[in-house]
C-alpha cells in the first residue's frame, strides 16, 4: 500500500522538464575514490549523517588543508560539524580572521529534508583537495561548510518526509528532534543547534552567508533562485551582492546549463513580493549582524541532479567572486558595523506608491485550472509546456515600525536570562558593578494579544506601549546594553517590546502581565466612596464611563477596580516592561 501510493505520488508531480545542464562533466566517474553518495546511486540517494561523517573524515585526513571542527552537539547527541577550508592551515577563528582573506560561510540542511546543499558540499570539497578543479579558489578566500545543520531531523528518514519534492528517495524531516523550526530560532536561541550555528557566525566572522534549502510552490522553470533582503541592516552588503555576486551567480549558473531566478514565495501570477526575512530567520538574522547573507532555494520539482548541480555551480561561483572581490566586501561589511542607523527600523513593507514598477520577465509554466470535486472548488494543473510572462516584482523597501536609538538598555539583575541570551548572541553586555540613578524611559504595556496557539514552543503575545520617564537606580549586578555597538540594532530587535522578534513578543516576560494583589469589596467599596466624596473630576469620569460603557456599567468587578487601580494600594509596577532604555 506504501509503495503504491508513493509511486503513484511520483507519478502526479508535474512533468519534469528536460534538462542536460554542462554541470553534469563534474560528476566523478564511477572509478574517483572519492565519489559520493548521491553520485554513486545516480543522485537517488543522500548519504546518512554516519556516512557523511565518515567520508568528511576521510577527505580531511587526506587533505591538509580542510579540516572538521565540531561547533556543539545536538539533543540527540550528535555533532553539528563545521569544514574549515584554509590554504595556509588556519583552523581557529583567530588565525583565521588574521590570514586577511575574507571568508564564505555555507550551511545546508537546517531543514533536512532540503540536503541538495550537503551533497553540493561534499563535491565542492572533493574538488578543493590538492589538484582539485576549484582548489585555487583557496589562494584568495576561506570556506567554513556546514553540511547538516538540523543532524536530528536529518536522521528521521523516510520516503514520505517531502510530498513535493522530487528526490532523493529517502530524506530527513523539516524540524528537529523537538519539532522545532531551526529557521526560527536565530534570535531566541533556545536549540542546541542554533546556539552552535550562531555561536560559530559570531566567532569565525564570515564575510558572506549561504543557507541553502528546497523551495516548495509552483512549477516554474527556474531551478534554482536565491536573494536576499532589499535593504535591511546592511545596505553596503546589499549593494556589493547586487553588483558583484548576482550578476556572477547567474553567469556561471547560466554557462553550467542551469537557469537562476529570483526568490519566488506567491504566486507568479499576481507578481513577485521580496520580503524582507526578519532575524529570526538565518540570513535576516547575518543581516542584522551586518553579514551580507544570501537565500539558496533550489526548485522541488527539479530532479535531485540538476538540483544538486545546481548548488555546487552556485558555491563554487560565490567563493570565486568572494576571493576576487573580497576587499570592497570587506570594506562593505566594515561601513555597515559602524553606521549607528536612527531610528532602528524593526518592520519593512511595500511602499504604497510605486512610480517607477519593476517588471521582469517571468520564466514560468503553462497551467490550466480544471473542477475538483475533492476541494470543491479547482485546482491548478500544471502542462510542463514553458512560458513567459510580463509581471512587476515588489520589493519591503519601506520602513513600517522603528523606534528612535536608545543609547543603552538597563536589564534588572533578575533578569539575568535575558542578559545571558544577548551575550550568547556575542552582544556585550557590562554587568555594573555600582549602583547607579539613571534617567530612563519605561514602557508600560496595555492591552497584551496572546496567540491563541502557541508557535515554535511559545505563546506569542503583542502590547501596545505607553512611556513613562523615570528617574531609576540600578543596583551593582545590573546589566547595561549599549547599543553603540556592531550588534546593536540586534539588541533593539530582541528588547524593544513592538518588535516582533523581540523576547517580550516571543514570551519570555509572560510573568509580568499577571496581576498579584486584589482588595476585598468590602475595604474598596468605602474607600471609592471617600475617593469620589474628595475629587471631582474622578466622579465626572466615574458617571461618563457608566453612561458610555455598557459591559463596565454591568461588571461589579470592573466598577471596583476603576478605583482599586486609581489608588495608591495598586501595583506601581503592574505590567511595566523591566528593561528600560536609557535617555
Ligand atoms: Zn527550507
Amino acid at each position: 500500500m506504501l509503495t503504491s501510493l508513493l509511486s503513484l505520488l511520483l507519478a502526479l508531480l508535474p512533468p519534469p522538464l528536460p534538462w542536460n545542464g554542462k554541470s553534469r562533466e563534474l560528476i566523478a566517474k564511477p572509478d574517483d575514490k572519492w565519489i559520493t553518495v548521491a553520485e554513486k546511486t545516480g543522485f537517488t540517494a543522500t548519504p546518512t549523517y554516519q556516512q557523511t561523517v565518515a567520508w568528511l573524515r576521510q577527505l580531511t585526513l587526506a587533505a591538509p588543508e580542510l579540516r572538521m571542527i565540531s561547533l556543539g552537539r545536538s539533543p540527540e547527541g550528535r555533532d553539528i560539524w563545521m569544514v574549515v577550508a584554509s590554504r595556509d592551515r588556519l583552523f581557529t577563528p583567530e588565525t583565521l580572521q588574521r590570514s586577511g582573506r575574507p571568508t564564505l560561510f555555507v550551511q545546508a540542511g537546517i531543514h533536512a529534508g532540503e540536503i541538495d546543499g550537503k551533497d553540493a558540499g561534499l563535491m565542492f570539497l572533493r574538488g578543493l583537495m590538492p589538484g582539485g578543479r576549484w582548489r585555487p579558489l583557496l589562494d584568495r578566500a576561506n570556506l567554513l561548510f556546514v553540511p547538516i545543520v538540523n543532524v536530528d531531523g536529518h536522521e528521521r528518514t523516510s520516503p514520505f518526509n517531502r510530498i513535493n519534492q522530487r528526490g532523493p528517495d529517502v530524506t530527513g524531516w523539516r524540524t528537529n528532534a523537538q519539532n522545532l523550526n531551526l529557521n526560527r530560532d536565530y534570535t531566541r536561541l533556545d536549540t542546541e543547534e542554533i546556539r552552535a550555528v550562531a555561536g560559530a557566525i559570531d566567532r569565525w566572522r564570515p564575510d558572506l552567508m549561504m543557507d541553502i534549502h528546497v523551495s516548495d510552490g509552483g512549477d516554474y522553470q527556474y531551478d534554482i533562485t536565491f536573494g536576499w533582503n532589499s535593504t535591511g541592516y546592511s545596505p553596503q552588503g546589499v549593494r556589493w551582492m547586487e553588483m558583484m555576486l548576482g550578476p556572477a551567480l547567474n553567469r556561471d549558473l547560466r554557462s553550467m546549463g542551469h537557469l537562476p531566478g529570483p526568490l519566488i514565495e506567491n504566486d507568479p501570477a499576481e507578481g513577485l513580493t521580496m520580503t524582507n526575512l526578519p532575524p529570526r530567520f538565518a540570513t535576516g538574522y547575518c543581516d542584522i549582524r551586518h553579514i551580507p547573507s544570501v537565500l539558496v532555494e533550489t526548485h522541488s520539482l527539479k530532479t535531485y541532479e540538476e538540483r544538486v548541480l545546481g548548488t555546487l555551480v552556485l558555491m563554487a561561483s560565490a567563493l570565486e567572486t568572494v576571493g576576487r572581490e573580497g576587499m570592497v566586501l570587506k570594506r562593505s561589511l566594515m561601513a555597515d558595523s559602524e553606521q549607528r542607523i536612527n531610528p532602528v527600523p524593526l518592520e519593512w513593507r511595500v511602499p504604497k506608491v510605486i512610480t517607477n514598477p519593476e517588471m521582469i520577465d517571468f520564466l514560468g509554466v503553462e497551467s490550466q485550472k480544471v473542477p475538483s470535486t475533492i476541494s470543491g472548488t479547482t485546482r491548478v494543473e500544471y502542462l510542463g509546456k514553458p512560458m513567459t510572462r510580463r509581471i512587476t516584482v515588489e520589493r519591503q523597501t519601506e520602513v513600517a515600525t522603528s523606534v528612535p536609538r536608545a543609547k543603552a538598555y538597563w536589564i534588572p539583575a533578575a533578569w539575568a536570562k535575558i542578559a545571558e541570551r544577548l551575550m550568547m548572541h556575542g552582544i556585550s553586555v557590562e554587568r555594573i558593578s555600582d549602583a547607579r540613578e539613571v534617567d530612563v524611559d519605561v514602557y508600560r504595556l496595555r492591552d497584551p494579544k496572546f496567540d491563541p496557539q502557541p508557535f515554535e514552543g511559545h505563546v506569542r503575545v503583542a502590547a501596545t506601549t505607553a512611556v513613562e520617564q523615570r528617574k531609576q537606580r540600578y543596583p551593582a549586578g545590573s546589566y547595561r546594553v549599549t547599543t553603540d555597538q556592531p550588534l546593536g540594532d540586534l539588541a533593539t530587535a530582541l528588547l524593544e517590546p513592538s518588535s516582533p522578534d523581540s523576547f517580550l513578543q516571543w514570551g519570555f516576560f509572560d510573568s509580568i502581565f499577571q496581576r498579584t494583589e486584589y482588595g476585598e469589596a468590602y475595604i474598596v467599596e468605602p474607600m471609592a466612596e471617600q475617593m469620589l466624596a474628595e475629587n471631582p473630576a474622578l466622579k465626572q469620569e466615574f458617571e461618563k464611563r457608566l453612561a458610555d460603557d455598557e459591559s463596565f456599567r454591568n461588571s461589579p468587578e470592573q466598577r471596583l477596580d476603576f478605583f482599586y487601580s486609581r489608588s495608591p494600594y495598586a501595583d506601581s509596577q503592574w505590567r511595566v516592561y523591566p528593561i528600560a532604555r536609557e535617555r
